[in-house]
């Protein structure tokens, strides 16, 4: 499956985690270049610019890289790793473990688990090495979340990829559905679901009082 094999179809990974947690956020993102920064955002940009100064340190039987580039042709995705730790194995081996900070704490849903694995994909197809497993940080809860790399969410990213790539080459944003997570969406402001849906619905209501006969 390849999503984007030229430079200029490269989409953000963060567009994965983004269309996990909604759409139109992932669209109003990265087809309308929207950002509000808020408290929260500003918190995950200072936590993320800390983490992805480029550098390296071992220790132990550990390597950890910082702010690692990634890129997988075959999905069609562009990023960085936060870090992406390398575990000695007994044959001398290296192998990578890509670790994701994230400042709230862990999400009901998939979002960021595809962001990791997409992360560990990119990493697959660049150092051709098979990556079982990762990890994601919590800030709020300090609390550190292996994450395995089986099938099923192996399927559910790539089919993000997938879903992703063809929103943003829509260049469409779908309209809002207010759920409980718009709650929490640094877009909220900007995005006015309850309003424009209030707006939707009413609109709906006099096309289809003129249609009838
Ligand atoms: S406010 Fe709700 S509908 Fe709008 S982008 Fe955020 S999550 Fe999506």
């Amino acid at each position: 499956m390849v999503f984007g094999s030229m430079e200029d179809e490269l989409i953000a990974i963060s567009a994965l985690s983004h269309y996990s947690y909604c759409p139109r956020r992932c669209a109003l993102i990265h087809i309308e270049q929207a950002w509000t920064e808020n408290r929260f955002t500003a918190e995950g940009r200072i936590m993320h610019e800390h983490v992805h100064d480029e550098s390296r340190e071992s220790r132990g039987d550990v390597r950890i890289d910082y702010g690692v580039s990634l890129r997988s042709l075959r999905l069609g995705l562009i990023g960085k790793a936060d870090v992406v730790e390398f575990h000695r194995q007994p044959d001398g081996s290296w192998l990578p473990f890509p670790v994701e900070y994230k400042r709230g704490k862990p999400k009901a849903d998939d979002c960021d688990k595809v962001q990791l694995c997409a992360q560990a994909i990119c990493l697959e197809e660049m150092l051709a090495a098979s990556i079982p497993e990762g990890a994601l940080f919590y800030g709020q809860t300090r609390h550190r979340l292996d994450v395995v790399f089986d099938e099923a969410l192996r399927q559910e990213t790539e089919e993000t990829a997938r879903r992703a790539h063809e929103l943003i080459a829509s260049g469409r944003t779908p309209p809002p559905v207010y759920e409980k997570r718009c709650e929490s969406c640094s877009l909220l402001a900007d995005c006015l679901p309850k309003t424009i849906q209030k707006q939707r619905s009413v609109k709906n209501y006099l096309t289809r009082m003129l249609e009838e006969p």
